[in-house]
């Protein structure tokens, strides 16, 4: 079984290039648009990982994280943020909502995969 990852992303080519990337190295990867979704979609399919933007319509990223980490089902799931902000605090606001930790927009293809790993336990088994 690949791993399954759940990206929840609203920019269309942010989610076509993280999607590409996974699903080239063997992730299954899972598609929501906005925090709903997202939260609808983790708690039926119960990913490997989330990568969750933290700039979404209505419901932003902290307040998606919140409320996967209150879900018990979901306890075991890591939620890695992406997020363009560089500004200080920013951090402690995105593990405080819960996220396992953060990655910075741009994403770089050459680095985003290991980046996304560590906070993985163990690497996709379909791997190609
Ligand atoms: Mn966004």
């Amino acid at each position: 079984m690949p791993k399954r990852v759940l990206v929840i992303e609203d920019n269309e080519q942010n989610m076509y290039l993280t999607t590409f990337i996974l699903e080239n190295k063997g992730y299954e990867v899972l598609q929501a648009w906005d925090g709903r979704q997202g939260i609808e979609a983790a708690v039926s399919a119960v990913p490997d990982l989330i990568l969750l933007d933290i700039q979404l319509p209505e419901m932003d990223g902290y307040a998606v994280a919140g409320n996967l980490k209150a879900d018990p089902r979901l306890a075991e799931v890591p939620i890695v943020a992406v997020t363009s902000y560089a500004m200080a605090g920013d951090r402690e606001r995105i593990l405080a909502s819960g996220c396992t930790g953060y990655i910075e927009k741009p994403i770089n293809p050459a680095t985003f995969l290991a980046q996304l790993e560590q906070y993985m336990q163990t690497p996709p088994t379909g791997e190609r």
